[in-house]
């Protein structure tokens, strides 16, 4: 037995202690409502000011909640203009389809796919990609809750069922990144981890290189310069059978195709797809 040294029992007078968990919220509040002071919370659609109440931490306590729904941070006008993918959707990707009589859409039917099913949440059309561009090239970062917000709201049911270990964005290339200052996938992958709990896995998907230049080539040449584009981490991935692919736009589906096939080569098993636009169907 240690010997206590003298004094040792003489304790400060006890102090009410702040726990770490109530400074980081309250760091949380107060940076909302300085952030919303210095850039007042706009509109992704028309990019208008938004009445100053839809963001306010008192309307978000009555709500419940301190996150708002996706509703609190867009015109209801604007986001009427947003048109959600309904009816009828291909079975495998999520795209919309042109009738009720199809299963699946044009590419699902001619391409191979090696991801068990996806969905997206608006069609690919003029108001959803400038809202996807001007978040993406024009650096509005700050579209990136309403836009995560919209697809939890909208599919966390669907999440929830699928069961992932992992949310995994799409990566684009470290030049890109450097250009864009962030991977736009890799910040929705982030805040629907806070909503969802599962851990978004950044580093589990790696782009190589840049495919842009890909004029001129044959389909096949093209293909494999996509397939050669991207790599798996499987030690990120390790224990890992179970994981949701994230990306802001889904248009022909190879690049959501490759990414999987490279998840399944480091020992995945089934990879599910959540895009925030996709392609209407031609
Ligand atoms: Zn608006
Ligand atoms: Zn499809």
């Amino acid at each position: 037995m240690i010997p206590e040294e003298e004094g040792s029992t003489k304790m400060p007078p006890e102090r009410p202690v702040m726990k770490k968990e109530h400074i980081s919220r309250i760091g949380q509040a107060g940076n909302e409502a300085l952030l919303s002071f210095l850039y007042p919370p706009r509109c992704p659609v028309c990019e208008k000011l938004l009445p100053a109440q839809s963001l306010s931490l008192r309307r978000l306590r009555e709500q419940g909640g301190d996150r708002p729904s996706a509703a609190g941070r867009i015109h209801p006008a604007c986001l009427a203009k947003l048109r959600r993918v309904g009816g009828s959707y291909c079975l495998k990707c999520g795209k919309a389809l042109s009738g009720p009589d199809q299963e699946y859409c044009y590419d699902c039917r001619h391409e191979i796919r090696s991801f068990e099913g996806g969905r997206g949440l608006w069609v690919y059309d003029e108001v959803s990609s400038d809202l996807i561009f001007a978040y993406k090239y024009r650096r509005k970062r700050e579209y990136a809750p309403f836009i995560a917000d919209s697809l939890y709201d909208a599919f966390g049911e669907w999440i929830r069922q699928i069961r992932p270990q992992a949310l995994v964005p799409v990566p684009i290339s470290a030049r890109k990144r450097r250009l864009r200052g962030f991977n736009q996938a890799a910040l929705l992958a982030d805040l629907l981890s806070m909503r969802t709990g599962i851990p978004a896995k950044e580093e589990a998907l790696i782009r190589l290189r840049s495919t842009a230049p890909q004029k001129g080539l044959s389909r096949q040449a093209r293909r494999e310069n996509l397939s050669r584009a991207f790599a798996a981490d499987a030690g990120a991935l390790e224990g890992i059978s179970r994981v949701l692919l994230i990306d802001d736009i889904y248009t022909t589906g190879s690049t959501a195709q490759f990414c999987t096939q490279k998840l399944l080569q480091a020992g995945v098993r089934h990879v599910w797809i959540l895009t925030a636009c996709i392609g209407a169907p031609f």
